[in-house]
């Protein structure tokens, strides 16, 4: 809480790369790991355009059993081995309580994805970690329940928290979710964390992607995660919310442009 402190957390993933403070982060990567080549293509852009962190998901929370789930912890060890080579930090989702362990020396900010918000043991667990860890907000999750399980990190020990709008719920079926930017402000209000958004599974259409991403920064994020990949069309997940390098590249330079006016 803001109350218990005033300063502005800011977290050093070391060799410069920072998350909260004066300073945009951006992050971006695609939703799944593929493979080696699709790494590459994807470190390669990012390393291009100054962007120093990097999303993808090596176990996956999917819908349905039967879409792709992810490469799992070997897939993990490729990425790791791929993104320190260039100085690239990797956020990653953690499923479950057994994988923290497992994936530790592999990651450099531990994803907690929105179907486990309230995985209280997950969590629990994550408060004894000394790395970040990237909170998103529950599919219908209140801001206040997204908070208290900040809490639970942060009481286990883990003070190093990044919150995250990711869009929630609604009544809506024009949008995957419904980017709730309201949160943003009210987050930076109530809590010295930074606050980053997620305009990819926000609005989950990629033609609208940068548009909410902009946004989210004039509401006041400290940082943006969105997905990208060289040819959404064949991406093994959310393909349809993913950006092209192109819209990529240029969403980078927008994101920078509007910090600015800030
Ligand atoms: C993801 O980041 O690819 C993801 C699964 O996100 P969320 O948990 O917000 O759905
Ligand atoms: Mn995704």
């Amino acid at each position: 809480s803001r109350k218990w402190r005033v300063k502005p957390t800011v977290l050093d993933l070391g060799d410069g790369v920072t998350i909260g403070g004066n300073s945009l982060a951006i992050c971006a990567g695609p939703c799944s790991i593929e493979s080696e080549a699709q790494m590459e293509k994807v470190m390669d852009h990012l390393v291009a355009n100054g962007v120093r962190l990097m999303r993808g998901g090596v176990f996956k929370p999917r819908s349905s059993p039967y879409a792709f789930r992810g490469l799992g912890l070997e897939g993990l060890r490729d990425f790791h081995r791929m993104a320190r080579a260039r100085g690239l930090k990797i956020v990653t989702e953690v499923m479950q309580v057994s994988q923290v362990e497992e994936m530790h020396d592999f990651v450099d900010v531990f994803q907690v994805g929105a179907r486990n918000t309230q995985n209280f043991n997950l969590l629990d667990a994550l408060g004894g970690v000394d790395k970040p860890v990237l909170l998103k907000r529950g599919i219908s999750g209140s801001i206040e329940e997204l908070l208290s399980s900040a809490e639970y990190v942060f009481s286990g020990g883990n003070e190093k928290l990044i919150l995250c709008e990711r869009g929630i719920r609604t009544f809506e079926t024009a949008s995957r979710n419904t980017l709730d930017l309201n949160a943003v402000p009210i987050l930076k209000a109530k809590s010295h964390l930074p606050v980053i958004v997620d305009p990819s599974h926000g609005i989950g259409i990629r033609e609208y992607v940068p548009t909410m991403a902009l946004a989210g920064v004039m509401a006041g994020a400290d940082g943006i995660v969105y997905e990208t990949h060289e040819t959404p069309e064949t991406a093994a997940s959310d393909g349809a919310q993913t950006l092209d390098f192109d819209e990529s590249a240029r969403l980078i330079r927008n994101l920078r442009r509007v910090y600015q006016l800030r």
